[in-house]
């Protein structure tokens, strides 16, 4: 089946942080899931390259808007990479194909007569490029998430009448319970939409814009950030020129924070609702990453976690296995550079320790050979079968942020039981009785299969350490099945003893 994963396209006013490393890392466990069951992905992530957030930046850096765009995407496009990330298309909202789809679409909307121009006058928080209603304001008469005042602004824009749809967007959530996960987002759009919606301003005059695509009905203007951004998820599929766009959009997932609930689940589906589209098929949302002790991340409390330092430090596997596993479903979950630590040591002591030892006693003890005809006993074989039926209920499941974070509990799981029953079994004291020789073959064997299942099963969520593994058991072929067959390694599984899969850090 072709599926389609999008992440949201991000700011370029910043460097990415670990709250983006996450999305991203999401997105790529999920393509590498749907993968091994046979799926077609298609999986999109990138740069969102307008709006005046952006266009500050440009100002205030002495570099020309190109240069500026280039480089700050290029940071992101980089990361992505050294994240192991295998996105099909990187998204940069100032490429003419884009542009051109958004005007097609503006000028698609505007043609149907749902597009008004009228004045208006209100508070303008630029932090949000959003109008502010007196309501959203804090008790200082600031905008809660920018602490800044907004500004009285008065000017001729265009609108997009949102409250036509909104009973529409109310029925369509409530006969979809999987349409926005977790549930409890579900409710909170709903809640957004117990009061009429207002008119959504979607154009900005240029004399305050510039960065921005201009309306194709009135070249005074540039339309607005989300109108602008939301588009790219199907501008990358090449919307209105691509003959397959309903076949691939029909199984399409935006993985997004909660922080951008109300465009992507309120502007967005009645945007494409407007232009006869169908909503995404689902979304998921997330929480935010915040610091040790439930502190938010700042640069004065110097409790940042910065991905790239990360990476230097403990490599991206351990990094990606500590954000799949550790973010709380529909909450914030804690993370600093001492609990990343910690995350290592786990997979250094669950799985690291446990492969290297295996192999060192294959090595010294069956000349780098699976031991072949072992007569396994009904411990040895239920430890099997138990991880092999265990990893093929999960990737039978539908994919979800459950999913993902179940796989990696899972491995974990599975590690400590395979650890616990080779300690139990002490191999190392069998090896030196000549007369134990077929209960140590069998140890040995009932590890080296259980090892395997676990690397299979690692792959969407630690490619590289998954791929080691299977190599050090002599398994070539990729791409990887969700093929959770028990009793698969045999004679001809060369073993190889390489280097330590999570080295010894300070
Ligand atoms: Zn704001």
């Amino acid at each position: 089946m072709k599926k389609y994963i999008t992440t949201p396209i991000y700011y370029l006013n910043g460097l990415p942080h670990i709250g983006h490393a996450y999305t991203s890392i999401l997105g790529d466990v999920m393509k590498k899931f749907e993968q091994m069951n046979g799926n077609d992905v298609y999986y999109t992530t990138g740069t969102d390259e307008h709006g005046q957030k952006n266009q500050h930046s440009i100002e205030t850096s002495g570099l020309n808007a190109d240069e500026f765009l280039t480089r700050q995407s290029e940071n992101f496009h980089n990361l992505f990479v050294d994240l192991g990330i295998d996105f099909d298309y990187f998204v940069r909202t100032s490429k003419p194909e884009h542009k051109k789809i958004v005007q097609e679409i503006l000028q698609n909307i505007y043609d149907k007569g749902l597009i008004v121009k009228k004045s208006y006058e209100g508070l303008y928080c630029e932090g949000c490029e959003q109008f502010k209603k007196p309501s959203d304001l804090d008790q200082n008469g600031c905008c809660p998430d920018h602490k800044v005042a907004p500004k009285p602004i008065s000017e001729e824009n265009y609108f997009f009448r949102l409250e036509p749809y909104r009973q529409w967007l109310i029925d369509y959530i409530k006969t979809h319970p999987d349409w926005i996960q977790p549930t409890k987002y579900a409710n909170e759009v709903l809640g957004m939409l117990k009061e009429p919606l207002e008119d959504l301003c979607i154009s900005r005059p240029k004399s305050r814009v510039w960065l921005g695509i201009e309306l194709p009905f009135d070249s005074n203007y540039v339309t607005y950030i989300w109108f602008d951004a939301l588009v790219n998820y199907i501008s990358t599929l090449n919307y209105g020129h691509n003959s397959d766009f309903d076949i691939i959009w029909a199984n399409s997932t935006h993985l997004i924070g909660k922080d951008i609930l109300k465009p992507h689940c309120i502007y967005w589906p009645i945007m494409l609702h407007a232009l006869g589209i169908n909503p995404v098929s689902r979304y998921f949302i997330h929480g935010f990453w915040i610091g040790e002790g439930g502190v938010k991340m700042s640069k004065s409390l110097g409790n940042v976690v910065d991905p790239i330092e990360v990476i230097r430090l403990l490599g991206v596997d351990a990094l990606r296995f500590y954000l799949i596993h550790n973010m709380t479903l529909g909450g914030d979950s804690p993370i600093s550079l001492s609990m990343l630590k910690q995350g290592y040591k786990m997979l250094a002591n669950n799985i690291g320790n446990l492969q290297m030892r295996v192999l060192k006693m294959v090595q010294k003890n069956l000349n780098n050979k699976v031991p072949s005809s072992v007569s396994l006993n009904n411990e040895d074989k239920k430890l099997i079968t138990d991880i092999a039926d265990r990893f093929a209920q999960i990737y039978h499941q539908e994919i979800s942020l459950e999913t993902v974070n179940n796989l990696a509990n899972d491995v974990v799981k599975s590690g400590t039981e395979v650890n616990a029953y080779f300690a139990a079994h002490e191999p190392w004291v069998l090896a030196k009785d000549p007369n134990q020789k077929e209960r140590f073959n069998a140890v040995i064997y009932t590890t080296l299969e259980c090892l395997r299942l676990i690397g299979l099963a690692m792959y969407p969520l630690t490619p590289e350490t998954a791929y080691k593994i299977l190599d050090s058991l002599g398994i070539k072929p990729q791409p990887f099945k969700a093929d959770f067959k028990p009793f698969i390694l045999s004679e001809n599984n060369e073993i190889k003893v390489g280097s330590p899969l999570f080295p010894i850090i300070e």
